[in-house]
C-alpha cells in the first residue's frame, strides 16, 4: 500500500506541531476528546430528526482506553465517524479553506524558544484549527479507525507523522471512530507516561473536558477492604485488608459551563472553554454571561475575541452562534442569533423553549430566535460601551480589531444602526495621542464651537500638516481625525452628533471669519480676479476653481474637494476602478496675505512665463499636502530645476 504526503502546508505545519515546543503538550487530549463530542453531536441531531438511527441520547459515551505496557492511548467514540473520502480529507490536509495564507503564520522557520515566544505555535494550533494533528506532540504514531454512520466498511488512516499516511480497509465493529496513540518514550523534556496513567489522565479530563455533555469515560482501579469472614471478632483491631477492583467511571461533570451558575464560574473557566470551543488561545477581552427568563427563557455564553482570526475579514468567515436546545446541539453557527455588525461575537445559546423536531430552515424562522436575537443586540452592545468607559485599554484593544466592522455596519443599510453604533466608535484626533468618542468630544468642545470638525488624510502626520486645519488650531479646536476610507463615509451617514454638524475641513467652508474678513477677502477677490484667473488658466484643466481663501493661516496655498467627491473617496473609489474615472473637484485657495501672492502678482505683469510656471508648482506643492500625487512628476521636477538655476 503506498503512502500518500500531506499537502505541502499541512506538513510544515505538522513539523511544527511535532517539534513543538510549546510546553502545553497535554493539551492534545481536549483537541481528540473535543473532536469526538463533535462527532457525538451529529450523530445525536441527526437521531433526534431521524428514527432510523435508532440511538437516544443516553447511548452515546466517549471512552479511554490506556495501555501502559504497550504505551497506547486509545479515545473512542460512537458518533458520525469517517467515510474513506472523509478520512482523506480531514485528515490529509489541515485547514481546508483555500483562502488561507500559511506563509505569514509560518514563515519563521526558527522556532521560539522562550517563554515569550512560545506564542507562536499556540497562535497556530489555535487560528488553524488543527486539533487533531495536536496528537503528535505526544504520539510516535497515530492511527484512526472509524466507520461512518450508514456505511459497512470501516477504514484505518495511519501515520507516524510528516513523511505521509496511508489509508487502508479495516475491521470496526459499531460505528463511530477510534483514535489510537502511540505514546512516545519519555524523554528530558516531557513525562510522556503521564499520559497512559489513570491518575493524570483523569485530572486532565477534569481540567479541560469536564463540561463535555457526553460521558467520557475510563476504566478505574479503586480499593476497598476486603470482606471479613463471618464470626471473625470485631474487636481484633488488626488494619483491614485491602483489595483493589476496577470499575467504569465517568470522569467528567457533563454540565455545560453556560448551564452553571453565575458565581460558580472563573474568568478563567471560561477563557478555557472559549479556548476549546473556539480554538482561539488568546482570552477574549470580553466574556458575556447571560441567564434570560420571560417571553422566552434561554442561557448564553458570548464573547468578545481579542484578535480577528485569519479569515475573519474574507467571505469565508461565518457569523453565527452556537445554538442548543437543552444541551443538544442544533446548529454549530445561527447567523440570526448575531447581526453582522456584531459579527464578530462568537458564543453558545441553548435555550429549552426552542422545538426541537422542526427542520433547520424552520428554525431560522422562529419567532422565539428573534426575540433573543433582540436581547443579544441590546446586550452585546451595552456590554461593550461598559467595557469602553470600565476598561478603556481592553477596549481600544477590541476596537484596533474589529472596529472596521462597527464602521461598515455603520453605513452599511443607508444607516439604519447609525444610532445605535455611534457611540462605540473612537476616532484619533488632535487632542491627544489617545483615540476619542464622539461624546468626548462633544464634552471638550468649546461654547462657541458650532460644529465637529474631521479632517481626512492618509495619516494623523499629513492631516496635521494641512494648512487649512491651523486656522481651527489657532482657535483651540478640536479636529477629529480620518485616516481610514470608510471614516468619509461614515462622516456622510452620522452628518450629526447630538446636534452638532460634522464638518469636513478638507471641503467645507468653516465659517469661522468674521463679517470684516469676509469683506476683506471678498475685496481682494474683486481685485485679483485678473490673477485668478492667470492662475487657473496656467494648471490648465487640472483644477475647477481658484480662488482666495479664508482659512490660510502661514501656508501659501491649499487644495480642496468641491461638493461632490472628497479627495479621500477618490482615492478609495479609484482602487477599486482604477480606470473609472472618478476624480474629486479641485479647488486652489490661495492667501492673499502671503509674500508668495505678492510675487505672484508682480510677476504677472513682469514675467508672465515665470508666474505661469510658479502657478503650476504651487498648484503641485498644494496637491502633496493635500495627500494627493502629482500629475505629471516629471514636468514638477523640471519646473524645480529651473528654479534652482
Ligand atoms: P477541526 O476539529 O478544527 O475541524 P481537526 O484537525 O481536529 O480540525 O479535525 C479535522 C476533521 O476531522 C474534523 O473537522 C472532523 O470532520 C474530522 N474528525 C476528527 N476527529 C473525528 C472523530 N472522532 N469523528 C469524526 N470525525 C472526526
Amino acid at each position: 500500500m503506498s503512502k500518500k504526503q500531506f499537502k505541502a502546508q499541512s506538513k510544515r505545519l505538522l513539523d511544527l506541531m511535532i517539534n513543538s515546543v510549546y510546553t502545553h503538550k497535554e493539551i492534545f487530549l481536549r483537541e481528540i476528546i473535543s473532536n469526538a463530542s463533535d462527532a457525538l453531536d451529529k450523530l445525536c441531531y441527526k437521531a433526534l430528526t431521524d428514527e432510523t438511527v435508532g440511538m437516544a441520547r443516553a447511548d452515546f459515551a466517549i471512552q479511554i482506553i490506556r495501555d501502559e505496557d504497550g504505551r497506547t492511548l486509545t479515545i473512542s467514540d460512537n458518533g458520525i465517524g469517517m467515510t474513506k473520502e472523509e478520512l482523506e480529507n480531514n485528515l490529509g490536509t489541515i485547514a481546508k479553506s483555500g483562502s488561507l495564507d500559511f506563509k505569514q503564520g509560518l514563515a519563521d522557520e526558527d522556532m521560539p524558544e522562550t517563554e515569550e515566544g512560545a506564542g507562536k505555535p499556540i497562535d497556530v494550533i489555535g487560528q488553524f484549527g488543527v486539533g487533531f494533528y495536536s496528537a503528535f506532540m505526544v504520539s510516535d504514531k497515530v492511527r484512526v479507525v472509524t466507520k461512518a454512520y450508514g456505511s459497512e466498511e470501516a477504514w484505518a488512516w495511519e501515520s507516524e507523522g510528516a513523511d505521509g499516511y496511508t489509508i487502508s480497509p479495516a475491521e470496526k465493529a459499531g460505528v463511530g471512530t477510534d483514535i489510537i496513540m502511540q505514546i512516545k518514550p519519555d524523554g528530558e523534556d516531557e513525562n510522556y507516561s503521564r499520559f497512559l496513567q489513570e491518575h493524570g489522565l483523569s485530572a486532565l479530563v477534569r481540567k479541560y473536558s469536564d463540561y463535555i455533555r457526553y460521558p467520557i469515560q475510563m476504566e478505574v482501579t479503586r480499593s476497598r477492604p476486603v470482606e471479613k469472614p463471618e464470626g471473625e471478632s470485631e474487636e481484633q483491631k488488626s488494619p483491614p485488608e485491602m483489595e483493589s477492583y476496577t470499575l467504569t467511571e465517568t470522569l467528567n461533570s457533563m454540565v455545560p459551563i453556560w448551564q452553571r451558575n453565575k458565581n460558580e464560574v472563573t474568568a478563567d473557566d471560561l477563557s478555557a472553554f472559549y479556548a476549546e470551543k473556539f480554538h482561539d488561545f488568546e482570552p477574549p477581552v470580553k466574556s458575556i454571561q447571560v441567564d434570560a427568563e420571560g417571553a422566552v427563557s434561554y442561557k448564553a455564553l458570548l464573547f468578545v475575541p481579542a484578535r480577528a482570526g485569519y479569515d475573519y475579514y474574507t467571505k469565508d468567515y461565518q457569523r453565527g452562534l452556537a445554538l442548543y436546545s437543552s444541551g443538544v446541539l442544533i446548529m454549530d453557527k445561527c447567523g440570526d442569533l448575531v447581526s453582522e455588525h456584531f459579527r464578530f461575537v462568537r458564543g453558545v445559546v441553548d435555550s429549552p423553549d426552542l422545538s426541537l423536531n422542526i427542520s433547520r430552515e424552520l428554525l431560522q424562522h422562529d419567532r422565539q430566535l428573534k426575540v433573543i436575537a433582540g436581547n443579544i443586540e441590546k446586550k452585546i452592545r451595552n456590554e461593550l460601551l461598559k467595557l469602553q468607559k470600565d476598561e478603556r485599554e481592553s477596549y481600544e484593544k477590541f476596537f484596533a480589531q474589529f472596529g472596521l466592522q462597527l464602521k461598515y455596519g455603520m453605513i452599511g443599510e443607508f444607516g439604519k444602526e447609525k444610532d445605535s453604533l455611534k457611540d462605540l466608535l473612537l476616532f484619533a484626533s488632535s487632542e491627544s495621542d489617545k483615540l476619542t468618542t464622539l461624546a468626548e468630544y462633544r464634552a471638550r468642545m468649546k461654547d462657541e464651537q458650532k460644529d465637529i470638525y474631521y479632517a481626512t488624510g492618509e495619516s494623523a502626520k499629513v492631516i496635521e500638516a494641512l494648512p487649512q486645519a491651523e486656522r481651527l488650531r489657532e482657535k483651540g479646536y478640536e479636529i477629529l481625525y480620518f485616516t481610514h476610507e470608510v471614516d468619509e463615509f461614515v462622516a456622510q451617514t452620522l452628518r450629526e452628533y447630538d446636534e452638532k454638524p460634522l464638518k469636513s475641513v478638507n471641503r467645507d467652508e468653516l465659517g469661522l471669519e468674521s463679517e470684516e474678513e469676509k469683506q476683506a477677502v471678498q475685496k481682494q477677490e474683486e481685485e485679483s480676479g485678473d490673477l485668478l484667473t492667470f492662475v487657473k488658466e496656467a494648471v490648465g484643466g487640472s483644477v475647477g476653481q481658484v480662488k482666495l481663501s479664508h482659512k490660510l493661516r502661514s501656508q501659501p496655498v491649499c487644495l480642496t474637494a468641491g461638493g461632490g467627491l472628497s479627495f479621500e473617496m477618490e482615492k478609495y473609489l479609484s482602487t477599486i476602478q482604477p480606470d473609472g474615472g472618478v476624480r474629486a473637484d479641485r479647488i486652489l485657495e490661495l492667501n492673499a496675505e502671503h509674500p508668495v501672492f505678492e510675487r505672484l502678482k508682480s510677476l504677472q505683469s513682469e514675467n508672465p512665463d515665470k508666474a505661469k510656471d510658479y502657478a503650476k508648482i504651487l498648484y503641485h506643492q498644494a496637491a502633496l499636502m493635500a495627500g494627493l500625487p502629482v500629475e505629471d512628476p516629471t514636468e514638477h521636477a523640471k519646473l524645480i530645476f529651473k528654479l534652482m538655476e
